[in-house]
């Protein structure tokens, strides 16, 4: 059973059991390389197709030739970011921004979202992976564009109409880790990795059969319970919301509309990480921003871009909601985080 006291869904989510049990009679019952012709091969192959047609049919894509499979939204990220010339949101997962720094001699660049100039290539994800704030690449100029949806599928209603390339990870949506997906609208990309030509040129290297089933089936269970989810996930939100609402100093980040999944609080005079260290003691696993970011002290990029003074952004909790998680556990953690901020906040004055 999942750990109810586990609040940090938008960096990873556990493995859901009826994945799990997919994937270890993929292990078992598919030793074939899916490109091999032989009825082993054939039948590995046979696999990835299918649990092609389930992504494809989570995602709203047309044709299943339009995904072509990766080791997560890292790689999907760079490969489309690689392949491409053009600008970026300020706040973009890191994933996207360090691809468009290191390609910046191709021709990426920042966007600026208040005042939109037509750009050929432009990348803005669907959800903030910090704040839960939500955008739509599709409503700005742009010739190609592109959405990083990692923190979309699952959690909300998924279409990929109208967008040229989008990114996915199977671990932010109960299935396993180092797999994931880019939606091409045409089927194509120049890939990162040539390799022998897997995935119809787009992506070298041997499949990972297991975890492409994995995904597959996430994506299928996430096609048909994500409502489900997201109201379970916006109950908790709201239920946490009311214990706090006395707190005089908070700040909530994420817009007027934020994904349920994402509560993202700012605290001033204290920082979030001593906020992630003192719950963690009780108990409590929270974020004070992006996973892939953590340890560093410096402010995250995407927190200031989307406006934060830098005192409030260092201040920032991510509280991330998922299946595991009860109406007690969330009382749990409203009640130890006020403790665990006023127990910070006296060692300051
Ligand atoms: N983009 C976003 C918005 C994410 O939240 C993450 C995961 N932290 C990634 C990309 C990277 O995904 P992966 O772990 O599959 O490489």
């Amino acid at each position: 059973m999942a750990d109810p006291r586990y609040f940090d869904h938008a960096a990873s989510t556990p493995l859901d059991p009826r994945v799990f049990e997919a994937m270890m009679s993929a292990y078992q019952r598919l030793p074939g390389n899916a490109h091999a012709v032989h009825g082993a091969g054939r039948e590995a192959r046979h696999a990835v197709e299918f649990a092609r047609e389930q992504v494809a049919l989570a995602i709203g894509a047309e044709d299943p030739q339009q995904i072509i499979f990766t080791s997560g939204a890292t790689e999907a990220n760079e490969t489309v970011i690689r392949a491409h010339r053009g600008a970026i949101s300020p706040f973009e997962h890191s994933a996207v921004r360090a691809a468009a720094n290191g390609y910046e001699v191709l021709g990426n660049h920042g966007y600026d979202l208040v005042a939109p100039v037509a750009s050929d290539f432009l990348s803005v994800m669907s959800v903030h992976n910090e704040t839960g704030a939500r955008w739509d690449v599709r409503s700005l100029p742009a010739k190609t564009r592109h959405s990083d949806m990692t923190q979309s599928l699952g959690k909300e209603a998924v279409g990929v109409t109208g967008l040229d390339f989008a990114s996915f990870s199977a671990h932010k949506l109960n299935g396993p880790k180092g797999v994931g997906a880019i939606y091409s609208v045409e089927g194509q990309i120049e890939p990162l990795f040539r390799g022998g030509g897997q995935e119809l040129g787009n992506r070298g290297g041997t499949l990972n059969v297991p975890a492409i089933v994995g995904f597959g089936l996430a994506a299928e269970i996430a096609r048909v319970e994500w409502l489900e989810r997201a109201q379970h996930a916006a109950a908790l939100r709201e239920q946490f919301l009311s214990t706090l609402s006395k707190e005089p100093d908070l700040t909530m980040n994420g817009g007027p509309n934020p994904a349920p999944h994402i509560l993202s609080l700012s605290f001033s005079g204290i920082e979030g990480e001593s906020i992630v260290l003192g719950l963690d003691e009780l108990g409590f696993a929270v974020s004070a921003g992006a996973a892939c970011s953590s340890g560093s002290t410096e402010v995250s990029p995407p927190l200031r871009a989307l406006g934060l003074p830098d005192e409030l952004a260092r201040g920032t909790l991510r509280i991330s909601f998922g299946l595991g998680n009860t109406a007690e556990s969330t009382e749990a953690l409203a009640k130890a985080l006020l403790s665990t901020v006023r127990r910070l906040q006296s060692l300051h004055t």
